[in-house]
């Protein structure tokens, strides 16, 4: 793309992955949703953003499973050429004291509004480069710490270099999606360091002012944090005097410290997150902004129709699906029987599972992680038996992948398999493999019940409930993340746990179980299976209450307010 005028002022926004459409394998869960929901509504709403990500031509991984449940890891090759058009716009970076050409593969994300959001894709994968440098825009979270830092530099200074390259004048905020973007931040320090027209205090404060840092999760593994002596062998001589000067990593590069210190605005991504970051960071003032989804993205096709019949501009303004409580209750009905019907033929399609159609169904897909506790339905495998042979038939259906150095998040998925023969015929359980958008969409919509069981206060928001709220999906789930901001029981949802066990890790499987148990028989089975007009009469607040504000046009807005505005 030529650059003929002035580019408008624009936010940068860089993440290390980006889920740019489900076949790209850009991402690899909810951070890069998270982005690329972010960069269309932006498109939506008319404004100018442009977003930075590395290209990862060898994508995360396309998941296999076996009989047992054993993961398997295959390369996620991808037809670029097909998706992305090449800029002609190169830049230099340096890496372990190597010149490394980068180049900018662009994305168009066209908005409602008509508005065009690029991406740019940084690619090292050229003739001119180290063998080894022309790996560094391969494998999304793949390698060791040597190459997830090479890959940060690629990311954080390839990508100032390449928006200067390529004519972006007018940035006025640089926004870091969590910490291995951090590097941006360090290279603008530098680039006013290198100058010394400044003084360090203005130097620091006029890159503060541009830059905006959102932190995803209370997890310490979640947190990049490199040896000194790696850093000091891999960045540049300026980047490497740009970070003394800083005096921000005491015995190691922590990225999100680097973010913190450069960061005008910081923020967690629900209430609860920013007050267990609070606690993390008592340093610095942290703001929350509750994350979202985009609306039209996680819609499946049925419930699109009917919004396109019943609220006409909710593409364009969210805040409407708000009169989803004016849709007769059968119209309702009769699109989420759609929805479902097309999850229950995949299933049974690539599960070989012979699902029906009327069996209350719950849906759980995400990372396989220990935290997530996907474990958790199955810790008394004799009474879920029995909650389905009194309340009625239930059958459940899970998806997500563990990463491949994650052996503990491996191992549940082989347990779910496990439990699932014991369970069978009783209660029916399948594990889809190789989850992604699409799957994501199929499952959200198709559920009955959407179950999220984390263990507080790990899960940081969560969005997936959201999806499901977007179809009118209603959700059981522990009092963590985005749950704690629903404010009524029963109305589109249930909760398990309490709401004041702040920032405390204690771990409460038992109760957690029993509590799931006990909603499950006492509250929810008896109201699908008793009351079905009721039921859909929770649907449609679900739709009405949580989809009308958990959604990346208020959360962008909100970005707008408090982390783009002039401070
Ligand atoms: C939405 C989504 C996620 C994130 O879901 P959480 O509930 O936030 O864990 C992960 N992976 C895929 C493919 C998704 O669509």
């Amino acid at each position: 793309m030529k650059v003929d005028r002035p580019a408008p002022q624009t936010v940068a926004y860089f993440s290390m992955e980006v889920a740019l459409e489900s076949p790209l394998p850009t991402y690899s869960g909810g951070l890069g949703v998270l982005a690329g929901d972010m960069l269309r509504s932006a498109a939506d709403l008319g404004l100018s953003m442009v977003g930075v990500t590395l290209l990862h031509r060898k994508g995360y991984f396309s998941q296999r499973l076996d009989d047992d449940g054993r993961q398997y890891e295959e390369p996620a090759t991808w037809s670029i050429e097909q998706y992305l058009h090449l800029t002609e716009s190169t830049c230099q970076v340096e890496v372990e004291g190597r010149p490394v050409t980068v180049r900018a593969w662009q994305y168009l994300i066209t908005g409602a509004s008509g508005t065009v959001v690029p991406v740019l894709l940084l690619d090292t994968d050229l003739p001119c480069n180290d063998p080894y440098d022309r790996t560094l825009t391969d494998n999304l979270y793949g390698g060791d710490q040597r190459y997830r830092l090479c890959q940060e530099v690629i990311l954080g200074v390839g990508g100032v270099r390449m928006l200067r390259a390529m004519g972006y004048t007018r940035i006025v905020r640089f926004h870091m999606n969590e910490g291995h973007a951090a590097l941006l931040a360090l290279e603008l320090f530098a680039e006013q360091f290198k100058q010394m027209l400044q003084r360090r205090e203005d130097a620091i404060n006029l890159v503060k002012h541009l830059c905006v840092f959102t932190t995803h999760t209370p997890l310490p593994a979640g947190h990049d944090q490199f040896p000194l002596d790696l850093a000091q062998r891999v960045l540049s001589a300026d980047q490497w005097e740009a970070l003394h000067a800083l005096s921000c990593c005491n015995g190691s590069l922590n990225m999100t410290h680097v973010g913190l210190h450069l960061s005008d605005y910081v923020n967690g991504v629900t209430k609860r997150h920013r007050e267990v970051s609070r606690t993390m960071f008592p340093d610095h003032a942290i703001g929350s902004i509750t994350n979202g989804v985009h609306s039209p993205t996680w819609t499946a096709a049925p419930f699109r129709a009917l919004y396109d019949r019943y609220t006409p501009a909710w593409r364009e303004d969210n805040f409407l699906l708000r009169y989803a409580l004016g849709i007769p209750l059968d119209a309702i009905q009769q699109a989420h029987d759609e929805a479902k019907r097309s999850l229950i033929t995949e299933v049974n399609r690539t599960a070989n599972a012979v699902f029906d159609l009327h069996t209350f169904t719950i849906g759980f897909a995400r990372r396989a992680t220990a935290y997530k506790r996907p474990d958790l339905l199955f810790y008394n495998l004799e009474r879920l038996r029995q909650i389905s042979a009194r309340r009625g038939p239930l059958q459940v259906i899970f998806s997500g992948k563990a990463h491949p150095r994650d052996e503990e998040g491996k191992a549940l998925i082989q347990k779910i398999f496990r439990w699932a023969k014991e369970l069978a015929p009783e209660v029916k359980v399948a594990y889809l493999p190789n989850y992604n958008m699409d799957l994501g969409l199929l499952l959200t919509s198709g559920a009955d019940l959407w179950l999220n069981t984390p263990q507080p206060p790990y899960e940081a928001s969560g969005t997936s409930g959201m999806k499901a709220a977007h179809n009118g999906v209603p959700s059981l789930s522990v009092l963590d993340g985005w749950w704690l901001e629903v404010p009524l029981q029963g109305v589109t949802g249930w909760a398990i746990g309490s709401r004041d066990n702040g920032t405390s890790f204690e771990r409460r499987d038992d109760k957690d179980a029993e509590e799931l148990y006990s909603t499950l028989e006492e509250t929810i089975l008896p109201l699908y299976y008793g009351d079905p007009v009721h039921w859909t009469e929770l649907m449609r607040f679900t739709i009405a209450l949580n989809a009308s504000f958990f959604n990346t046009h208020r959360m962008l807005q909100e970005y707008v307010t408090h982390a783009y505005r002039d401070r």
